[in-house]
């Protein structure tokens, strides 16, 4: 049917007219709503799936880490990029580092592990909530304790002579300009 001028048309014709525009209108809406969900929705799925690749991959650091310092002999000596895990000397390759707060830890500079006293921080700025939580389980805090212990005993093992730090760094140097 070809389209009449507005004039021509009775006010029934205008009326349907004007309501199937308007069902154009309310569909084409709906059209670009859904495409914008959709948009959304793809965004949103790549979003999830970048940090779960993220995660992963720290994750996989971490784990890697961990295998590291549970393979490190903690102590100095062992030539080489990689005998880094491998010290042989006697003395251990560990310093005492202080926090801004006061608190002391132990620091393998081989492999970066760290001794901290348990719920240090805790004892420190809420001492009622700390014992409240060492009372729950004394167990896990006292063996938590020991290692921290073990670690500072280390320490005193270590020759006192100079900077363990600096002589490492100084030894790896070494080593890279050789090869
Ligand atoms: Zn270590």
């Amino acid at each position: 049917m070809a389209l009449k001028k507005t004039a021509e048309l009775t006010d029934d014709q205008v009326s349907a007219e004007l309501a199937a525009l308007d069902l154009e209108e309310k569909r084409l809406r709906l059209e670009l709503l859904r495409e914008q969900v959709e948009r959304e929705r793809a965004k949103r799925m790549q979003l999830i799936e970048a940090i779960k690749k993220q995660a992963a991959t720290i994750l996989k650091a971490q784990q890697r880490r961990k295998r590291e310092q549970s393979a490190c002999s903690h102590k100095k000596g062992g030539r080489g990029r990689e005998n880094i895990l491998n010290g042989n000397a006697p003395e251990f390759s560990i310093v005492v580092q202080t926090e801004a707060w006061g608190e002391t830890y132990v620091l393998c500079t081989r492999c970066l592990k760290e001794w901290r006293k348990p719920l240090a921080v805790l004892q420190l700025v809420n001492p009622l909530k700390f014992k409240e939580i060492v009372k729950k389980d004394k167990k896990a805090y006292i063996a938590a304790l020991e290692e921290f212990n073990a670690a500072t005993r280390m320490m005193t093992d270590n020759s006192p002579s100079g900077s363990t730090l600096v002589e490492f760094r100084q030894g790896f140097e070494d080593d890279e300009n050789a090869a």
